[in-house]
C-alpha cells in the first residue's frame, strides 16, 4: 500500500489493516528472536570477527543499542548474566548487581573511607575512583593469561596423547617471559581475531590473552611471531577448534 491509500481507507478499514500489521510486526519480531537464539547457539559473531551478540546487532546488523539490548531481553539471552548490563542510547551503560549484606557493607565502608576524596559520593564516582587505581597499579604489567582457560585442561590433555607427555609436561611449564608478553600486547594492542572470508578484524580491547597462533602442544614456540592478542571469546573459540572440540552438541 501507498501512502496516498491509506487516506481512501474508512475508520473500519483503518482499524483493521493496522491490526493486521501490527500482528505481521509479532510474527516478524518472533522471527528475528529465534535467528538470534542461533546466532547467539552458534556464536555466529565469534566467526564474523565480533567479540559478543552486542556488538554483532549493533555494528553488524545495524540496530541502536537500544533497539539491540531490547532484543537481547527479549530473546531472554542475557537472562544467566549477572550482572546485567544494559547499554543506553547515549552509550552509557546500565549496570544492575546483587550483593549479599557483607558485600554491601564493605561497599559503604569504601565509600565513607573515600569521602574526602569524592564529596558528592556518588556510585559511579566511587568506581571510577576504584578503577582508576587499580588500573594503575596493575597496568602496563597487565595480567595477561596464555592460552586455553584452566578449566579446559582436561579436554587439552586428552589431545596430546601423540606426545611424550614428559616433553608436553616441560614445555608447558616453561611461561611465556614477560617482557615477550608486554612485546605482543604493544604491538598488537587489540584481539587480532580476523574473519577470512570478510577480512574484519575483532579489535576489542576487553579480556585480553595471548594466543600462540601454532599451539605449544604442536611444537609452537614462545616466540614473538608464533604469538597474538586475543580476546577472552575468540581465544576459546580457537583453541575449541584446534582441538576439534565441537561446541554445545
Ligand atoms: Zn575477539
Amino acid at each position: 500500500m501507498h501512502a496516498s491509500d491509506f487516506k481512501k481507507l474508512s475508520n473500519t478499514e483503518l482499524d483493521q489493516t493496522l491490526k493486521q500489521a501490527v500482528r505481521k510486526e509479532r510474527q516478524l519480531l518472533s522471527e528475528i528472536l529465534l535467528h538470534m537464539v542461533e546466532v547467539d547457539r552458534r556464536k555466529l559473531f565469534l566467526t564474523l570477527a565480533y567479540p559478543n551478540l552486542f556488538d554483532y546487532l549493533t555494528k553488524h546488523i545495524g540496530y541502536s543499542a537500544g533497539s539491540a539490548q531490547r532484543r537481547i531481553d527479549a530473546a531472554r539471552l542475557s537472562k544467566e548474566e549477572s550482572p546485567k548490563v544494559t547499554h543506553q542510547q547515549n552509550e552509557s551503560v546500565r549496570l544492575e548487581v546483587t550483593l549479599t549484606k557483607a558485600q554491601w557493607g564493605k561497599l559503604n565502608q569504601m565509600r565513607e573511607l573515600l569521602s574526602s576524596s569524592l564529596p558528592s559520593g556518588s556510585w559511579d564516582e566511587v568506581l571510577e575512583y576504584v578503577s582508576d587505581k587499580v588500573i594503575t597499579q596493575k597496568s602496563p604489567k597487565t595480567k595477561i593469561t596464555v592460552d586455553a582457560p584452566n578449566n579446559h585442561s582436561n579436554e587439552k590433555d586428552s589431545i596430546q596423547t601423540q606426545h611424550t607427555k614428559e616433553t608436553d609436561m616441560r614445555r608447558a611449564r616453561k611461561p611465556l617471559v614477560r617482557s615477550v608478553r608486554h612485546q605482543i600486547l604493544k604491538r598488537d594492542q587489540c584481539c587480532q581475531y580476523q574473519d577470512q572470508k570478510t577480512g574484519k578484524v575483532c579489535g576489542t580491547k576487553w579480556h585480553l590473552h595471548a594466543d600462540h597462533i601454532q599451539p605449544v602442544w604442536a611444537e609452537g614456540s614462545n616466540d614473538a611471531k608464533n604469538l597474538r592478542i586475543l580476546c577472552a571469546s575468540h581465544n576459546l573459540e580457537i583453541y575449541r577448534s584446534q582441538a576439534g572440540i565441537s561446541r554445545r552438541i
